[in-house]
């Protein structure tokens, strides 16, 4: 690849690749694909730009791509503060009595405590059917705050995920899934990876094209 090729990652979160106007477009996807989690660590490092979250009644939060207003009930017993997932919103069972500074930091902590609980489940649930089809093995699942990776695959076959994925679509968690499961065949981002990536999510560059432009509206 020409050294007169570069990626650059703007701080609001795009990406501009500048490239010779005589280099051929697959020479240029080439060279994105080699850089894309070079891309995905830049992203996510960049600043959200979401404004600091209220805890209110009707507050909307994302959940696996869906956004879920919250619904705060109160009750008279001091208790601990329960999260639930309704159909159509995000319980929030707290007790009457907390000040105004501690209802806020319950319940943040206690919808942090539930996405963790919960994304935990939902992830390795599918981490188990990817290592399943492509017919590999992992020693153990993270999900992690972690600000310049979306996931990752140790060379003892430990995988890592960023916990703001519990807040993507399901189809882009799975091509994150899917990209870190097939490093366990292939550790590279060569022809044959993203060949096993392709087979098993036909469209993941729409997914990563996803990530690249909406992980600023993901924050736990
Ligand atoms: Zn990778």
């Amino acid at each position: 690849m020409t050294s007169a090729t570069t990626i650059r990652v703007h701080p609001d979160g795009g990406v501009i690749v500048r490239a010779p106007f005589w280099l051929p477009a697959f020479s240029i996807q080439k060279f994105v694909d080699e850089k894309t989690d070079w891309i995905l660590r830049s992203l996510a490092r960049t600043k959200p730009s979401v404004s600091a979250k209220k805890y209110r009644e009707g507050d909307k939060h994302l959940y696996f791509g869906r956004e879920y207003p919250l619904k705060i009930k109160t009750v008279d017993r001091p208790t601990r503060t329960l999260i639930e997932l309704a159909e159509d919103c995000i319980v929030v069972c707290l007790f009457r009595g907390h000040s105004e500074d501690k209802r806020i930091a319950e319940i943040r902590d206690g919808l942090l405590r539930w996405y963790l609980e919960t994304g935990i489940s939902v992830i390795t649930e599918k981490v188990n059917v990817y290592t399943e089809k492509i017919g590999v093995n992992y020693s153990r699942i993270d999900i992690k705050k972690v600000s310049s990776i979306w996931g990752s695959c140790s060379p003892s076959n430990k995988l890592c995920f960023n916990r703001k994925l519990i807040m993507a679509p399901h189809e882009v968690v799975d091509y994150v899934i899917i990209h870190e499961v097939c490093h366990l065949v292939h550790r590279n981002h060569g022809s044959h990876f993203w060949g096993l990536v392709a087979k098993f999510d036909p469209k993941y560059k729409e997914h990563r094209r996803w990530l690249y432009r909406n992980h600023s509206l993901l924050s736990i």
